[in-house]
């Protein structure tokens, strides 16, 4: 339930009715608002009675909410959560790119494609340094040392950076080094991470896992919301399906579906969805298509040398044309 107070409602008012919905065992969540304060209830089961809350003082109006998800969801808040990086705002109307590897290799590789990411016109560079891999005996990654990388290359260039958290064990490193956390698809359900990823400060880039509903990864969000971080940027990046021309299917239509539920961010990955580089940048330019916040894109300077996914990693000079084509196609999208 979202109880919702008048315009002119005091501190003393929102206070006290928040103070009522803990009397009953529940959690108050307040959500200022532009024009007045809603305040919403959790960890509630089953229906709220309203009139418990509608006589208080202050209080307009209360509005059940019918999904399961609520921190995430537009019934509890309307308008589009923007996020900021410095310059850069990921939601509302603006179209993110963020491009990199896979995988950071070595200084050189990072700071040569990070150089090429910047020249090409994208917001945020991209690369783990903790390499999630289907075969125990791949590369797994540089740890700590890559993250470092990651940072210079954000000095270099002004670029944040975006790569992913593995585990617990490795979450407070990662956390120290990125603008944004990000939860890989192997992860999405992985509900002590995304705990963890809910007491952070930084920005959480939420994957879809490579099975799951639209229901599910929204719920996903919500355990990160539930601990108090409102920063979550949701990707798609493509699910399990029987074909064998691509590595995934795209699911485009999650886009529209999501804008629609939730006030979230959320971007698309058309890089791990299709798996082939001659699939990506048709792919990238229906996700502008449809509204996607951003894109996600694995850039490779010298891909047949890459030690992950160098055969869907664009090439420089096709990153550049990716940026400008579907900055122009966002921008007739809405
Ligand atoms: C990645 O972005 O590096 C990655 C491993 O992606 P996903 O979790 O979508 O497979
Ligand atoms: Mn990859």
């Amino acid at each position: 339930m979202l109880i919702v107070m008048s315009r002119d409602a005091t501190e003393e008012q929102i206070s006290d009715v928040i103070r009522t919905v803990e009397s009953y065992g529940f959690k108050a969540r307040p959500i200022p608002g532009g024009e007045r304060t809603s305040i919403g209830v959790l960890f509630n089961q089953g229906a709220v009675d309203e009139s418990l809350f509608l006589t208080l003082p202050g209080v307009k109006q209360t509005i059940a909410v019918t999904k399961p998800y609520k921190l995430v969801s537009r019934e509890f808040h309307p308008e589009d959560t923007l996020i900021r990086i410095g310059d850069v705002v990921i939601g509302g109307d603006s179209l993110v790119i963020m491009g990199g590897p896979c995988a950071v290799e070595s200084e050189e590789q990072v700071m040569t494609i990070a150089r090429h990411v910047k020249a090409a016109g994208g917001d945020i560079l991209r690369g783990g340094a903790f390499k999630p891999r289907t075969s125990p005996y791949a590369f797994h990654g540089m740890g700590e040392e890559g993250l470092k990388i990651l940072a210079k290359a954000r000095e270099a260039y002004g670029l944040p950076i975006v790569t992913e958290v593995m585990d617990l064990d490795c979450f407070d490193m990662v956390e120290a080094y990125a603008d944004i956390v990000q939860i890989g698809t192997r992860n999405m359900q992985n509900f002590s991470l995304l705990r963890r990823a809910g007491e952070s400060k930084k920005p959480v880039l939420l994957k879809r896992g490579m099975s799951a509903t639209v229901d599910e990864w929204l719920m996903a969000a919500e355990y990160i919301m539930t601990e108090g971080n409102t920063e979550v940027i949701l990707c798609e990046r493509g699910v399990r399906t029987f074909v064998r021309h691509s590595r995934n299917t795209l699911d485009l239509s999650a886009v529209p579906v999501v804008r629609r539920e939730s006030h979230l961010p959320v971007i698309v990955d058309p890089s791990h969805a299709a798996g082939y580089r001659d699939q990506v940048m048709p792919l990238a330019r229906a996700a502008a298509a449809v509204s996607a916040h951003g894109l996600m894109i694995e850039v490779h300077h010298a891909p047949e040398t890459a030690k992950c996914d160098g055969g869907q990693s664009l090439l420089p000079g096709q990153f550049e044309i990716l940026c400008r084509q579907v900055r122009g196609i966002f921008d007739l999208s809405r």
